[in-house]
């Protein structure tokens, strides 16, 4: 490992045991490095043949060539943080470093696979309790020491690549030791859990109560609760569990000033609600330390089925009469001709893919046995009785068995030569085929003939988000060319009327087009709270506030 620059390190290492208790996530790129797949010769045929994706010259980098910068934390500062902590919880040594280098953008995925570790934190701390929070908090503020709140390290938003300037150092606070089912008060349905829990152990601990969130993004295995709650995240079944804000009724969180615990109801008519103002906050405002959230009885059934309809126009008239008249899938999304014929052809067979597959329709049903059946015959009639034709249960047990899978395939597709990325939008109904062209546009502007294709898969009676997945060769400098595709794609968004993100939040990516979107006087109001919270400006710098 080669620090950049001379200063020599502040920071002595540390113990090279992993740092979260659950499988440590692939440095470089997605999820369990035992899962990586090949490409499949004719998709890289296709590539070849299609995009024009030539394989990159440099192959990637180890962990142990990164270049880390050199850690500035003054070593007075690092042991006041190991006496509250004890040493074994501060790990400073250059793999605990590297792994808590920003988030899973395909940027950050490139800037890693490059071997630029510059965003690196000094230092990781594991805090075990709110109270711990309480205390880093107050000696970071006090040593003007950044702090970058560290949940399963997905973002894709920049939410984890803090401004450097200005700071003692930077620290990563890796909540994966606040992992506890603190309780369940099953009159209300309502359980406390911390937010260290990825998807799969809070769903485990659930379980065993036979109660469920129904939280299932497609970054379930790696994300946390914490992370679901500070960066707004939405879930694939939310038509039928809601997002991961409506599951929040309560929280706990720890800001350089104090603590704030927010939630005695439900719903409140005391004033503007503060809950409100900490989801998607994304660790500016303060440490989130424990969730309040509702809970549902865990399904008995899980029905996932197939339709297909003419056209994206035809399928988008069907969902939306599904979310306004309903009954309501659990899950529902539409893909665009595009995504239909891409993910119908088996990889493969991608030679013999069709035109003429019209769009895909996946719904799902989970619940009581009987109550999901009587949902999907009635939702089925609307479905047919609009133009779909059902394709039985194989294209939804498909997308259910492998949804989870595409983020390897993406690092398979990066390692072939070829940028991957994903965006997503939302608007009101009325507004979504304009979204879907301005965004559309600006991508083949940007890239020339990209591959560029769509879904829905969140609804709502007024609207709905648009989910793009770009594929495009790699340029000489793949970097600047995704950045340009960025900004050109943002600003259409800004312009088509359409939020900057329905569900990956705002990060530093999104920064500029946010603060577009809600105007000076918002931003105004933002600082506001962030002074008040964090007169430091410890947290998280850079992130979320224009
Ligand atoms: C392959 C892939 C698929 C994805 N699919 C989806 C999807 O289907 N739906 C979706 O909504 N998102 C998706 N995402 C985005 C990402 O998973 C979500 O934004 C998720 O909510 C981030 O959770 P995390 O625990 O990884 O948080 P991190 O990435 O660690 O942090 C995200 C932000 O929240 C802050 N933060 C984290 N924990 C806390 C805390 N306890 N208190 C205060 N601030 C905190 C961080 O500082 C950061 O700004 C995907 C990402 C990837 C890479």
């Amino acid at each position: 490992m080669t620090p950049a620059g001379t200063a020599d390190r502040a920071v002595p290492e540390a113990p090279a045991t992993p740092v979260a208790a659950a499988e440590p996530m692939l440095w470089s790129g997605w999820g369990d490095p035992a899962r990586a797949a090949d490409l499949p010769e004719p998709v890289r045929k296709l590539l070849q043949d299609i995009l024009g994706v030539r394989a990159p010259e440099a192959p990637p980098v180890n962990l142990e060539e990164v270049r880390l910068p050199a850690a500035t934390l003054p070593a007075a500062v690092l042991a006041e943080l190991e006496s509250v902590l004890g040493a074994g919880n501060v790990r400073s040594g250059d793999e605990a470093r590297v792994r808590h280098t920003r988030g899973k953008s395909t940027p950050d995925l490139m800037r890693m696979r490059a071997g630029d570790g510059s965003d690196a934190p000094d230092a990781v701390l594991l805090p075990g309790s709110h109270d711990e929070v309480l205390e880093l908090l107050r000696i970071c503020a006090a040593h003007r020491v950044a702090v970058v709140p560290f949940g399963g390290g997905t973002s894709v938003v920049g939410g984890l690549t803090p401004a450097r300037e200005g700071h003692a150092g930077v620290v990563a606070l890796d909540l994966a030791r606040l992992n506890r089912l603190v309780s369940v008060d099953a009159e209300s349905m309502v359980a406390e859990l911390e937010p260290g829990l990825r998807g799969p152990q809070a769903e485990e601990l659930l379980a065993a109560h036979e109660l469920t969130l129904g939280h299932f993004p497609q970054s379930f295995e790696y994300a946390t609760l914490g992370g679901f709650a500070a960066a707004r995240s939405s879930g694939q079944a939310s038509a039928g569990y809601g997002r991961f804000d409506d599951m929040v009724v309560g929280m706990t969180v720890a800001t350089p000033r104090g603590t704030l615990d927010l939630g005695r109801a439900p719903k409140s008519a005391a004033g503007p609600d503060l809950r409100q103002v900490i989801l998607g906050s994304e660790g500016a405002f303060g440490v989130i330390t424990s969730l309040r959230l509702r809970v549902r009885r865990a399904p008995a059934v899980r029905i996932y089925e197939g339709w297909r309809f003419d056209s994206f126009a035809a399928g988008r008239a069907a969902l939306r009469r599904l979310a306004q008249d309903g009954p309501l899938p659990t899950v529902l999304r539409l893909s665009d001709e595009t995504e239909t014929m891409i993910g119908l052809a088996k990889p493969g067979e991608l030679g013999g893919m069709s035109s003429g597959a019209g769009c895909l329709v996946i719904a799902g049903y989970e619940g009581d046995p009987q109550e999901a059946a009587e949902r999907r015959e009635r939702a089925a009639a609307v479905l047919a009785g609009l133009g779909g034709t059902c394709l039985g249960a194989e294209p939804g047990e498909s997308w259910a068995h492998g949804r989870y899978s595409a983020p390897y395939l993406r690092d398979s597709l990066l390692a072939a030569g070829a940028t991957v990325e994903t965006l997503e939008t939302a608007g009101f109904w009325s507004a979504l085929p304009r979204l879907y062209d301005a965004v559309r546009l600006a991508l083949h502007g940007a890239l020339g003939s990209p591959l560029v294709m769509c879904h829905i898969s969140h609804v709502y009676g007024a609207g709905a988000s648009l989910y793009f997945t770009v594929v495009t060769a790699q340029s000489e400098d793949p970097l600047a060319q995704w950045e340009a595709a960025k900004r050109s794609v943002n600003e259409a968004i800004v312009a088509a009327g359409g939020t900057i993100s329905h569900h990956h939040g705002v990060g530093r990516d999104h920064r500029d087009a946010y603060a577009a979107e809600i105007g000076e006087l918002g931003v105004e109001i933002l600082r506001g709270i962030k002074e008040r919270l964090d007169p430091e400006g410890v947290l998280n710098p850079g992130v979320l506030i224009p």
